[in-house]
């Protein structure tokens, strides 16, 4: 339902709850984020329900250097922690959130996901094995694991995702379902509204269906499914906060 991304300076968990928080009007069932600290550690934060409760949950010293939050308006499982976002890959690796709907996911499962045991019955959850798989089966790396998972999923999605291996990016891509990128000063985001990120940045760049995106704290880089560099403009976006 609800997507936020921090990449770079700054209180990651912060800008995560808060930017949930105010994407609650939007409705959800349960909440999650994932942080990873400097020495490359993950830190996996999920609860049913309010915002509230998570919040006092997450660890805010953790001094993070990048994350990804979601709220989730259930699809594909029972509201519960087990099925909240964000999703991890069997071996840890990729960690993604899902705004939308996977319509092959069945079909992904046999195709690939044979021999992995799933947590919960989510949708997402084989998309992030599916990429895990892409990646260990082919040896690709993470982006070059999202364009061939992007090339075989079908449905609609807003994806951000971290690989463990390599925290200095954040990846993101979309298709049929709201995503931005929003630009700071030393930090970048990905949102599913600008409303989640009205606290911290009113610049933004649009992601068009068919692309994928690689944020750093300083960079952003756009590329279509094939590898070809897309330039875009930012635009200034007023929000009421
Ligand atoms: N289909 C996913 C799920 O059920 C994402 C739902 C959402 O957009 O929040 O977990």
């Amino acid at each position: 339902c609800g997507i936020v991304g921090y990449i770079g300076q700054g209180a990651v968990q912060n800008a995560l709850v808060n930017g949930l928080e105010k994407l609650e009007y939007r409705g959800y069932d349960s909440a999650g984020i994932y942080v990873v600290d400097p020495a490359g550690n993950g830190h996996l934060f999920k609860e049913k329900g309010r915002i509230a409760a998570l919040s006092e949950q997450v660890d805010f010293e953790i001094e993070a250097s990048v994350g990804i939050g979601h709220t989730r308006w259930a699809t594909h499982g029972v509201p519960s922690v087990d099925n909240a976002h964000p999703h991890q890959s069997a071996n840890n690796r990729f960690t993604l959130v899902h705004n939308g709907v996977i319509e092959n996911f069945r079909e992904l499962k046999e195709n690939y996901l044979s021999d992995v045991h799933l947590y919960g019955e989510t949708d997402t959850e084989i998309v992030v094995n599916v990429i895990a798989a892409m990646a260990e089966k082919e040896g690709l790396g993470a982006k070059e694991a999202l364009q061939k998972t992007l090339q075989v999923v079908k449905g609609s999605y807003a994806f951000a995702m971290i690989d463990a291996e390599d925290p200095s990016v954040l990846y993101a891509a979309k298709n049929k379902s709201p995503l931005l990128i929003g630009l700071g000063d030393d930090f970048n985001m990905v949102v599913s509204d600008a409303m989640a990120g009205v606290q911290l940045t009113n610049e933004y760049i649009e992601i068009h269906d068919g692309e994928i995106v690689m944020l750093t704290k300083n960079e952003v880089l756009i590329e279509t499914l094939t590898g070809e560099v897309i330039e875009r403009a930012s635009y200034r976006a007023t929000v009421d906060a």
